[in-house]
């Protein structure tokens, strides 16, 4: 079997991690890929059980009215805006708009697992670069780690999967020190549920940064991460060279209109999103209280850093009823969601403490 592989497929595609999609127990709680909780937005729900007729025609292949609402929403130039399958695909479509073969790619790490192999995929070298002891990006070292070889640098604010994101200062200081001819890519795939002082304000980072590229995606806080649909906002040259490479008719006609009847719904969307921050620092105040350090999260999910004794986390979790989401043996990503999840969870981790506390 190796043979045959290391024939058919490119070295670095034969070398490639595989995304591990979270665990689906029927019978759990699914806390292990940060979905909302909650059903699909009445709207969107409307229109997708009012859309019918015209699936033997194509989509409108630059979603045309899609892209306008977001326009609208963002006050961004329509030429300024890109939308995919996914933001994943814009990920992967990006790179390889960028990395020229052997050429680099900053990334944090840990963080979105999604980013090493788009990399790779593209032909280019993943440099990561370790996130500091409170599981934040390590911006400094990211600058030092520029080279004439980089071709691109990702950021991912709120990081997946340690919930830290960045403040506006910081994101302003470290642009000011990229050189324009490196894309930088802002993964903002968690940001509604950014509440902290100086949050990141993309928009005017990207009226001053021609070489900024910020994603958003309709996965997360719009609930629609079974409907794939994704979107880059930038300036308009370096949208036009994404568009160029675009799957053709990569975002489905389904997609394009549930997206639109989304970005009608702002406030259920907010309303949400409040009940889940809500969700959050309740269980924040709760690990708290039984003594446990976690990263702060401006996300909708909190990381454990329980080393070699995640596996065991895990399985003491789904034990308990919920699914989680373990990173190798560095630690597990657990999504903040209903209270019946937080009350397993915290369960689980009681029982994780009493464990490793009677060994001992
Ligand atoms: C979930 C997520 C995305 C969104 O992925 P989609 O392809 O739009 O579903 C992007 N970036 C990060 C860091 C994520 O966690």
């Amino acid at each position: 079997m190796d043979n045959a592989e290391q024939m058919w497929f490119r070295p670095e595609v034969v070398a490639l991690p595989s995304y591990v999609p979270g665990k689906a127990d029927p019978h759990a709680i699914k806390l292990a890929s940060n979905e909302t909780p909650f059903p699909t937005l009445p709207q969107v729900q409307a229109v997708l059980q009012s859309i019918s007729g015209s699936f033997n025609r194509y989509p409108d292949m630059f979603a045309g009215d899609l892209v306008a609402d977001i326009a609208a929403l963002h006050e961004w130039p329509d030429d300024g805006i890109v939308v995919g399958n996914g933001s994943t695909s814009l990920i992967e479509k990006i790179l390889q708009a960028v990395v020229i073969p052997g050429g680099e790619v900053i990334l944090p790490w840990r963080s979105f697992e999604a980013y090493p192999i788009a990399i790779q995929a593209a032909g280019g070298v993943p440099v990561t670069v370790a996130l500091t002891r409170e599981c934040a990006h390590d911006l400094r070292a990211m600058i030092k780690a520029m080279s004439p070889r980089t071709r691109a640098i990702m950021v991912c604010s709120p990081n997946n999967p340690t919930g830290v994101s960045l403040t506006h200062t910081e994101l302003a200081a470290f642009l000011a020190e990229i050189p324009r001819s490196i894309p930088v890519v802002l993964d903002e795939a968690y940001v509604h549920f950014v509440g902290m002082e100086d949050p990141v304000d993309s928009r005017s980072l990207l009226l001053e940064h021609e070489n900024l590229i910020v994603l958003r995606t309709f996965s997360k806080a719009y609930g629609m991460a079974g409907l794939r649909c994704g979107y880059a906002l930038a300036h308009p040259a370096m949208a036009s060279g994404l568009r160029a490479i675009a799957t053709p008719f990569g975002v489905n006609a389904v997609a394009q209109a549930a997206a639109r009847a989304a970005l009608r719904s702002q406030s259920e969307v907010a309303a949400q999103v409040d009940v889940i921050k809500e969700e959050r620092a309740k269980l924040l105040a709760a690990l708290a209280a039984q003594g446990w350090w976690v990263p702060g999260s401006q996300s909708n999910f909190l990381w454990f850093e329980f080393g070699a004794q995640s596996t065991r986390f895990e399985e003491i979790c789904l034990g308990n009823g919920i699914t989680v989401r373990r990173f190798g043996d560095e630690g597990v990503r657990v999504s903040v969601a209903e209270p019946a999840g937080s009350l397993r969870l915290l369960r689980s981790l009681e029982q994780f403490r009493d464990e490793f506390a009677n060994r001992s």
